[in-house]
């Protein structure tokens, strides 16, 4: 092995307690509240010139086996070869095309068309292996409460995983008809998908209280389950999206359009901050990162927060076009906070505890010197629409409503003049995740009609394939049709293990 140093995490608010990798993924959270980070970064010793001919499953044990010190070469390289197989309609996983004079890394397209599938395909492979590994003799149940998007990764990545069961709560009405359709007719023999009369809050309050019930906690440990997440704050999401930065580096190079060693600016749509957060970890493990663009939509916390150092979530909740980024406390924030303070978590814990008193910290003018390497941008909704038309226009290549927020950033700052550094936009959806929106861009008249004439559409506009993900659930039978109360969701769990 040429990981030379075990490498352990800490907490970000000082809690010093050392974890291996596979126990960081099994705990998920720092019992003071903290993220796990690094307690060092890894020097990577991958050369640039080879990575330019690696694939992505290389790439990714290249990347991942600096972090995750403790899971052995066979391990990890099962874990990755389970994830990233054909259940991608792509072979190379994460292809980097050029359109017009942008490039984009397309992050979607996995079973369900967006970029979360790149972490939660891997995930339940890193956990059921952690469990394993330290003797955890349990079946793992992951309960998830979704607005739409994370329930349907979550159960197509933990679907038929041995050794796992997943619950998905999702508000009855709340999310659209693709979204639902996507999730009820979940194959999965160890799925379980439940609408709930009521909206996300009350799917998420429902979820908290069964995850702190001791008595039900301990009644099901005898029957042999245990709970888990599958939330994005899990190094097992973090780590494996640091690798799709080095495959876009490598794919650059062997197209000639940078050389090993030159800089490359990434741009990235911002929402809980994980994405762009495992481009910065790819910079400080030793990709040549030049700026890393943080584009946000119209909740544009972000890029108050770097333009000013004064991070605030007091402020009007706005629905945008493109939802997945519609967030006003962007958790994984608090870990870049952590190492651009040079490691402090004194002061982290304390703005953490500032944010979670009165919405808002400060860290200081003097202080932003840490976040040099990131700048932030913000799009409205009219630039989205505006955008999407024309880059289709312009190159006849679609976009959606997020990959747009960072399209439009992209082209802000390249004509600010910082640097000349080519640039890549991180793409993190289809457009036919959210046709509706993409096809109004494009003129179309979305007031009537359903979503699957919009997408047959779209098709014809865009020349590109309606992927698998969205013609299977066209004529799928519905296989979850559960319907309860609020105050029901534990005894639908409760009854649904024992
Ligand atoms: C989750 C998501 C984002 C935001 O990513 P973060 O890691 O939360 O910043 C952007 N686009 C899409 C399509 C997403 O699903």
């Amino acid at each position: 092995m040429n990981a030379s140093k075990e490498l352990y995490y800490i907490s970000t608010r000082g809690d010093k307690t050392k974890l291996t990798s596979s126990e960081a993924v099994i705990k998920g959270l720092c019992d003071d509240g903290g993220l796990y980070v690094p307690e060092f970064f890894p020097k990577s010793g991958i050369s640039l010139d080879e990575l330019a001919g690696y694939d992505y499953k290389t790439t990714a044990y290249e990347v991942m086996k600096l972090f995750f010190t403790d899971y052995t070469e066979s391990e990890l390289k099962d874990c990755i070869n389970k994830a990233y197989d054909d259940k991608f309609d792509d072979e190379s996983i994460a292809p980097l095309v050029k359109k017009g004079d942008q490039y984009f890394l397309e992050l979607f397209h996995g079973k369900t068309i967006a970029f979360k599938d790149m972490a939660l395909s891997i995930l339940p492979h890193l956990l059921t292996t952690a469990m394993k590994k330290n003797r955890v003799d349990k079946e793992v149940v992951i309960l998830t409460a979704t607005s739409g998007d994370t329930g349907k990764a979550a159960l197509a990545g933990f679907a038929d995983v041995p050794g796992t069961r997943i619950i998905v709560f999702y508000p009855k009405g709340g999310v659209s008809r693709i979204q639902e359709l996507q999730m009820v007719t979940e194959k999965g023999r160890n799925t379980k998908v439940v609408g709930v009369k009521g909206n996300f809050d009350d799917c998420q309050t429902g979820v908290k209280l069964i995850f702190n019930d001791e008595t039900l906690r301990k009644e099901l440990e005898e029957k042999g389950f245990v709970f888990s997440s599958a939330n994005s704050i899990n190094i097992g999401r973090l780590i494996p999206q640091v690798a799709y930065y080095f495959y876009a580096y490598g794919r650059m190079v062997k197209s000639g359009a940078i050389k090993a060693g030159d800089k490359l600016n990434f741009t990235v749509p911002t929402g809980n901050f994980g994405n762009i957060l495992a481009a910065y970890y790819a910079g400080r493990i030793g990709l040549p990162v030049g700026r890393l663009v943080c584009a946000s939509n119209e909740n544009k916390v972000l890029f108050d927060f770097f333009n000013s150092g004064c991070y605030d979530r007091n402020r009007d909740f706005i629905l945008t076009s493109s939802p997945s980024m519609d967030i006003l406390v962007s958790s994984n924030l608090e870990r870049l906070i952590y190492h651009a303070l040079r490691d402090d978590a004194v002061k982290t814990a304390s703005f953490m505890k500032e944010l979670r008193d009165y919405g808002k910290y400060d860290v200081g003018k003097d202080k932003m010197a840490g976040f040099n390497g990131f700048y932030g941008l913000y799009t409205s909704e009219d630039e989205v629409f505006k955008t999407i038309r024309s880059v289709y226009e312009k190159t006849g290549y679609v976009i959606d409503t997020h990959t747009a927020v960072a399209a439009a950033a992209d082209i802000k700052y390249r004509s600010m003049g910082f640097d000349d550094h080519p640039g890549v936009v991180i793409s993190t959806a289809s457009p036919y995740k959210f046709t509706r929106n993409v096809m109004k861009a494009l003129g179309a008249d979305v007031s009537t009609g359903d979503d699957f004439e919009l997408v047959d559409e779209l098709e014809s506009i865009s020349g590109v394939k309606i992927p698998p993900a969205v013609e299977e659930i066209r004529n799928a039978d519905i296989i979850h049709d559960t319907v309860c109360e609020k105050e029901d969701m534990k005894e639908i769990v409760k009854s649904s293990l024992i």
